[in-house]
This record gives C-alpha cells, structure tokens and sequence, in this order.
C-alpha cells in the first residue's frame, strides 16, 4: 500500500524509533507525495492519516488552498443554477401574460410567493426536469 500525502507536504521522515526506515522521502515533481515504504506507511496511518494522509489519492484532505478553490467554484455553480431557475421562473411569468390570465407576478419571486404547495412542487419538478435536459444538451460550462 502507498501513502499520500495532502499536496502541501514536501516530505517526510519517520524516525526508527517510531517505526520508520529513517531516511527522507521527499515529493519528486508535480503532484502530491507518495510513501511506498512499510515500515513508514505504518507509522503515517496510525499517526498522520487525521492530518490528511491516506492510501487513496482521490481522499487526501484538501489544503486550505484546496479547499478555497472548491468553495469559490462551488459558490459560482450555486450562483450559475439560481440564474437557470430565475430565467425559467421569467419564462412561465411571460407564458402566463400570453395566457390572459389576471392578476400576473411582475417578478418570479412574485409568482413563487402567488402559488401554493402543491404549485410549487410542480414548479420544482419542471425545473429538475428542464435542467435535466440542458445537463444532456450543453457541455460543461
Ligand atoms: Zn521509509
């Protein structure tokens, strides 16, 4: 089994004393630093594996660099599905002016705040759906 590192860690010495090989292992290039080396993997999991390490690349704990990267790419998709859902609420808004129907929401939070319960699961199922089938239609971005 290999041990990684999360990717701010340039290296690691695990001394004999604690079940380590002693020397250095040292991050060669890019990516993150892997330990293949017994007697150092036992001590990284036993000891290391709460600040992050782990013997699967994919579950390596995130630097905080990381993890600002995801939180501001999250914000952004949370931000880009908000716009979706208001362009739709705006299309059923001009649908309905089409309808001759009265007393039409001038905003879509108007019109989410004019319908009841059961009008509003529709409403969320025919946005799922919608999204759905732009996810199908349109590459990422
Ligand atoms: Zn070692």
């Amino acid at each position: 089994m290999t041990a990684y590192a999360p990717s701010d860690v340039m290296s690691i010495t695990v001394p004999r004393d604690s079940g380590g090989c002693g020397k250095t292992h040292v991050r060669e290039g890019e990516g993150k630093l892997s330990v293949d080396c017994a007697g150092c993997e036992a001590h990284i999991f036993g000891a290391l594996s709460r600040h992050g390490w782990s013997a699967d690349p994919a579950t390596v704990a995130l630097t905080p660099d990381e993890l600002a990267t995801v939180e501001a790419q999250t914000q952004a998709a949370g931000m880009g599905s908000n716009l979706q859902i208001a362009q739709a609420l705006a299309q059923i808004a001009t649908a309905l002016a089409g309808s001759g129907l009265s007393a039409v929401p001038s905003t879509p939070a108007d019109l989410v705040n004019g319908m009841s319960a059961a009008e509003l699961d529709a409403l969320a199922r025919q946005i799922a759906a919608r999204k759905a089938s732009l996810k199908k239609t349109t590459p990422e971005g």
